[in-house]
């Protein structure tokens, strides 16, 4: 074995390069493009900890994204960061896109910026997420700005937005930790966004990694009480809430564990240099290897056979069907849509007008796909929503 072992160390590398190249079809309803690394806030939980370090070198390529973006003609655009206002050249790569491709685009921000800045992207954007995890010290702990200083510059995006567009949409997204989960925290931030405009949506999310202690997550009890809090107050407030949240239960199930996954055939997400994430591949070529390695270091050739079936069912056979050992809550609305469950006000907004840009004939090409790999008894009358 020892003098054949580079060259089947150098098979296996080929083996699993091979595998990371291989296509899916992707319908690219929604490009999700983390358009930068930089970031104005040093939020205590960010899950970028390079985007706190000032010195480093960003690669980004925004002609190269926007080149990428026009090839895969997504309906509907996610547009994150970092934060998105930080890019210089942000509104005239805006204009461009709608220029050239016209999708609807929500931009998910953190506000902190000035009232011009905000202004300059108006005219592109009707959709925005704000991340807000409080009103004044409350956000400032936890992200390093004001949470009052937000809300007056929601009230203005919103005092505003209706001069460029019919029907706009604002909604804010707040990171449950054990600092702002209380209905001391959480009302007067739900009264302030009421005060701008009583439609407005607040979407509540637990914090990532939830064996963080900062995390709501991290206590069990507490966890549970601002799960309640939040169904109280549902009615008096638009409310929803997002990603883990709804499944967390108990300290076991706190842990990412492998999930299905339906949207990465659907979404695209692009990188700040302009390069694709090919989400199943990326996400479990590693692990598999590794798994692959191991079992060949010990010399165990059922472990060996076991990785290669589970290689060959998850990503070979079952292409509409695969397993996620990165679970992320990205567009995870997408899932929701094809699964034929409900879908919250402002997804079922974006929804229908992407779903309103697809051609007749893209319909007919996703309708075959969702009915044979995702869900048999999916009504084709839901695409002409
Ligand atoms: S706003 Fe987002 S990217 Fe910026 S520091 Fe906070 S969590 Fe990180
Ligand atoms: S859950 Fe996994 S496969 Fe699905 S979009 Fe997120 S990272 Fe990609």
């Amino acid at each position: 074995m020892t003098i054949f072992r580079p060259f089947v160390l150098k098979s296996v590398d080929i083996f699993f390069d091979t595998l990371s190249r291989l296509k899916y079809k992707n319908f690219n309803w929604f490009t999700e493009w983390d358009i930068t690394e930089k970031c104005n806030l040093k939020c205590r939980y960010c899950f970028r900890p390079h985007v706190k370090k000032e010195a480093r070198h960003y690669n980004e390529d925004y002609q190269k994204s926007l080149k990428t973006i026009l090839k895969l003609k997504p309906k509907g655009m996610i547009i994150t960061g970092g934060e998105p206002l930080m890019v210089e050249s942000f509104p005239s790569l805006l204009e461009k896109l709608k220029k050239e491709l016209n999708p609807r685009i929500i931009v998910t921000t953190n506000l902190s910026v000035s009232e011009n800045r905000i202004k300059s992207i108006m005219p592109y954007v009707s959709n925005y997420h704000i991340s807000l995890d409080g009103l004044g010290k409350v956000n400032k702990g936890l992200r390093g700005y004001s949470g009052d200083l937000i809300i007056n510059n929601m009230r203005f995006l919103w005092n505003n937005i209706k001069d460029y567009h019919e029907n706009p949409s604002m909604m804010t997204l707040t990171v449950l930790t054990r600092e702002n989960c209380r209905e001391e925290h959480i009302v007067p931030m739900l009264e302030a966004i009421k005060s701008i405009d009583a439609g407005l949506l607040a979407s509540f999310a637990v914090m990532l990694p939830v064996t963080d202690s900062l995390s709501v997550a991290s206590d069990n009890t507490l966890l549970e009480e601002t799960r309640e809090l939040l169904h109280e107050l549902k009615n008096r407030y638009n409310i929803i809430t997002v990603g883990s949240i709804n499944r967390l239960s108990d300290k076991k199930e706190t842990e990412m564990t492998a999930v299905k996954c339906y949207r990465q055939f659907f979404r695209s997400r692009i990188k700040p240099d302009g390069s694709i994430v090919n989400c199943k591949p990326s996400v479990n070529i590693p692990y598999f290897k590794s798994q692959f390695l191991e079992a060949l270091s010990r010399k165990d050739f059922s472990g060996i056979y076991k990785v290669l079936k589970r290689i060959y069912k998850t990503m070979l056979r079952d292409p509409g069907n695969p397993l996620c050992l990165q679970p992320c809550k990205c567009e995870e609305f997408i899932d929701t849509f094809l699964l034929q469950k409900e879908l919250d006000m402002e997804n079922r907004k974006v929804f229908r007008i992407m779903l309103n840009s697809l051609a007749e004939k893209e319909k007919e090409e996703s309708f075959r796909y969702i009915t044979e790999k995702i869900n048999k008894g999916f009504k084709r009358e839901l695409l002409d929503w």
